[in-house]
């Protein structure tokens, strides 16, 4: 009997397909398969539960927070940028990095959670690389388009707005935390990096693939924020 993608465990497939790999491109490979299988199952997850998100390709409100990344993800983003970016989309997309390194350099990390600032992945007002996206970008779901409305338009608001289903939530936390931990018990190391630091580096400096593949730390001591 032929057995059908939809079959396929995406913890499984990571699981067995990091066990396996030589080099960087199989671990890429391995964790965009890894978003293509778990889009849909939370596709299925969120139908069966009958909770429907807003998000969707396109809506960018929650595109001015920060936002981290461990390392197999910021590579995942500057491979994909290299190989499949005409050389003006990359030439555009180093320009926002660049600018956004800049400006993030001069304030701290507190200011930085108290203002919207752009994603510079951002192009024409759509996320360049979405079904690329870090995990944080994913479970950063709402249920509520309002709310995201608000806090963009109130960015040093602190309070608690809209609703969350705790199931879904819940699942976002363990999703993240098992793909993680697959990573680290394969000896790669997973600390955050700010996303636009952590893609600009990557994409200037070839240590970076090398220290992660060599299972070291590629962003160790990297000055982000003027207090870092
Ligand atoms: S990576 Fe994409 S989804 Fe995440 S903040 Fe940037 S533009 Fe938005």
């Amino acid at each position: 009997m032929q057995r059908h993608s939809k079959d396929i465990d995406p913890r499984d497939m990571l699981y067995d397909r990091l066990k396996a790999a030589e080099n960087l491109e199989d671990i890429t490979k391995s964790v965009e398969e890894y978003h293509r299988l778990n889009d849909r199952a939370y596709e299925t997850y969120t139908l069966s539960r009958r909770t429907r998100t807003v998000c969707h390709e396109g809506c960018t409100h929650c595109c001015n927070l920060r936002v981290y990344a461990a390392p197999f993800e910021v590579l995942l983003i500057a491979k994909h940028i290299e190989k499949h970016f005409s050389a003006e989309r990359r030439s555009e997309v180093l320009s926002a990095l660049e600018t956004h390194v800049a400006a993030l350099s001069k304030i701290t990390r507190e200011g930085h959670v108290r203002m919207n600032t752009p994603c510079p992945l951002l192009s024409r007002g759509i996320c360049s690389i979405y079904p690329l996206r870090p995990f944080r970008c994913r479970a950063y779901y709402s249920l509520d388009i309002a709310s995201c409305r608000f806090l963009f338009d109130n960015p040093t608001f602190e309070g608690a707005v809209g609703t969350t289903d705790r199931g879904l939530t819940a699942k976002w936390d363990d999703t993240i935390a098992w793909v993680f931990s697959i990573f680290e018990n394969r000896g790669y190391d997973t600390s955050d990096v700010e996303l636009g630091f952590g893609v600009l580096r990557s994409l200037m400096d070839s240590t970076v693939e090398k220290k992660f593949v060599g299972k070291q730390k590629p962003f160790e001591g990297l000055r982000i924020y003027l207090d870092d």
